[in-house]
């Protein structure tokens, strides 16, 4: 059925479900009394096993890659074109409700909403089966899989307790030596996301959703002021080398600076002192800087910057300073295509429509290596997220259902973005 075939009420009805099967699926935790849900654990074969239903009941067949991905296929006539459509299953501990699982939750209720019309592209639902990088601190070993990035050195990756993620792969009842076949099919032309926003951005702006322009880059680095440790009683104030001081002078210019530059984040979120004694003057402050913007030349050019203020504060005080880079993940464009076209929607279903940069990673980043992306996030109330009390309203899930099909009305109309093919 086309959009304005669907009744208002069917909708409703479909966002309602929604809802209640997010809330079920967060049952099945590895805790008691908490979500928790990591890569392949017992309970996401309960999840499997439940999404496999509702989407049986649809007479869509299923099947799970040796990732662990689920994966199924609403067909269209002939040899079509293929759009992907899903979010991930796994979740941090002590999750909520809605992170990630949403996406996968609404994309079968759009499939319910087609009524069995088919479409001149098939469509294909994707529950990626970890995201979060919680079991083996890598994120997004699911999607990775599908880009053909889930490599030797990955499957031997190790958790906590030693396990492998080979061996999690065989112990889940899946074949490590199958992984190739859950790539990507050739006939791909495009990926979409709808999640969580999972910060405060639309929920200030009073807007229910908003099409993701781009992931931003993200730097880490680690900083370690030296002064010299000595008694807090004797030492006059003029004569001391005190390592926190230094510190938190630079931690309110790295607020400073970010904060006089458009779309920067730039966050101290730990910060270590030692000896870490109240009656004694810090000879040493380790701490963590990560620094976010969409653009990867802001970035870099505001850690250079973050790296100047250091020193400058260092000398000053008579401090020495180390550093270290962890981290360098370029900012990742999202299809501008699919994003005019999200845009459109909102529109069309009556919403006021908002471009947006998601500050966290998502499937979305990977995926759009090899296929044209788009993300579509939905207002959190209060901006909380990866804690039990996320949330998310069911008139704003309504209005997603609605903005997502009448996208794939859209896409049904277009001709020209069907015919795009998988970057190699
Ligand atoms: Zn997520």
């Amino acid at each position: 059925m086309r959009l304005e075939q669907v009744h208002k009420n069917e909708t409703t009805n479909l966002a309602e479900e929604v809802m209640a099967r997010c809330r079920k699926l967060a049952s099945f935790s590895e805790d008691a009394n908490a979500t928790r849900r990591t890569f392949l654990s017992p309970p996401m074969r309960d999840v499997h096993r439940e999404i496999t239903g509702w989407l049986q009941a649809l007479g869509v067949k299923v099947r799970v890659d040796a990732a662990g991905n689920l994966r199924a296929e609403y067909p269209a006539d002939g040899s079509a074109p293929r759009l992907l459509i899903g979010s991930h299953l796994d979740t941090v501990p002590n999750a909520g409700a809605y992170d990630g699982i949403l996406g996968v939750v609404l994309a079968v209720a759009l499939l319910k909403g087609l009524s069995g019309r088919r479409l001149p592209f098939a469509i294909e639902v994707v529950g990626f089966s970890e995201e979060e990088g919680v079991r083996f601190g890598t994120p997004c070993i699911g999607s990775r899989a599908l880009v053909g990035r889930l490599d030797e050195d990955l499957l031997n990756a190790q958790d906590s307790h030693g396990v492998s993620v080979r061996k999690a792969i065989t112990d889940f009842g899946l074949n490590p030596a199958d992984i190739g076949q859950a790539r990507l099919p050739d006939n791909a032309v495009g990926y979409l996301e709808f999640h969580i926003e999972q910060g405060p951005v639309l929920h200030n702006l009073g807007l229910p959703l908003a099409g993701v322009e781009a992931i931003a880059g993200q730097s880490r680095l680690e900083f370690i002021f030296v002064g010299r440790s000595n008694h807090a009683g004797t030492t006059p104030m003029n004569m001391r080398f005190d390592a926190v001081a230094g510190a938190a002078e630079w931690i309110t210019a790295v607020e400073r600076e970010a904060k006089a530059v458009s779309g920067l984040v730039a966050t101290v979120g730990s910060v270590n002192a030692t000896p870490g004694v109240a009656n004694v003057i810090a000879g040493q402050t380790r701490l963590s800087l990560d620094v976010r913007h969409r653009e990867d030349s802001v970035r870099t050019h505001a850690v250079e910057n973050l790296i100047h203020h250091a020193e400058q504060i260092a000398q000053k005080r008579g401090l020495s300073l180390r550093r270290s880079a962890r981290m360098s993940q370029p900012a990742v464009a999202m299809d501008s295509f699919l994003n005019g076209q999200i845009e459109e929607a909102i529109r069309r279903i009556d919403c006021e429509p908002h471009r947006m940069v998601s500050g966290a990673g998502h499937d979305a980043m990977i995926m759009a290596e090899k296929v044209p992306s788009a993300m579509v996030f939905l207002r959190t109330p209060g901006g909380i997220s990866h804690d039990p009390a996320e949330s998310v309203a069911v008139e704003d899930v309504e209005k997603a259902i609605r903005c997502g099909l009448q996208l794939l009305d859209q896409l049904a109309a277009s001709s020209a973005w069907q015919t795009r093919t998988p970057r190699a």
